[in-house]
């Protein structure tokens, strides 16, 4: 399957990786949208958060997991940050490997656009 995350996940592109457990890994958005932007990943490929239940047990709370803890060390939280998953073309979609986009250090609208 030619996935650009699971490469990724598996090293075989270089990323800026912040963080990495046995299963999932945070890395550093390639065109960020907000001072702060990471991509958190199971590093096992489902397309998106209506296959998530494929994951093996564990792996969602190590994910979220993850999220609280890059954003703690990232020192998001006084301020806000935002976690999205877009799932299909239609809410922007472009790579069909689940993520969650984590982003920080500026002002969000809601609703979002
Ligand atoms: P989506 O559009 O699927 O919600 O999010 C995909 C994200 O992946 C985009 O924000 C895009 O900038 C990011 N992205 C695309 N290609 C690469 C890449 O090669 N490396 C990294 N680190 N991020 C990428
Ligand atoms: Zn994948």
């Amino acid at each position: 399957m030619d996935c650009l995350f699971c490469k990724i996940a598996h090293k075989d592109i270089d990323s800026s990786i912040v963080s990495e457990t046995e299963n999932v890994m945070v890395f550093k958005d390639i065109d960020p949208k907000a001072p702060v932007h990471l991509l958190a990943i199971p590093k096992q490929h489902v397309e998106s958060i209506m296959e998530a239940g494929k994951l093996p047990g564990g792996v969602l709370d190590e994910l979220f997991e993850a999220i609280a803890a890059v954003a703690k060390d990232m020192d998001l939280e006084r301020d806000g940050f935002r976690v999205v998953t877009n799932t299909g073309k239609g809410a922007g979609q472009s790579v069909d490997h689940l993520h969650f986009h984590i982003l920080g250090k500026r002002t969000f609208s809601w609703p979002p656009g």
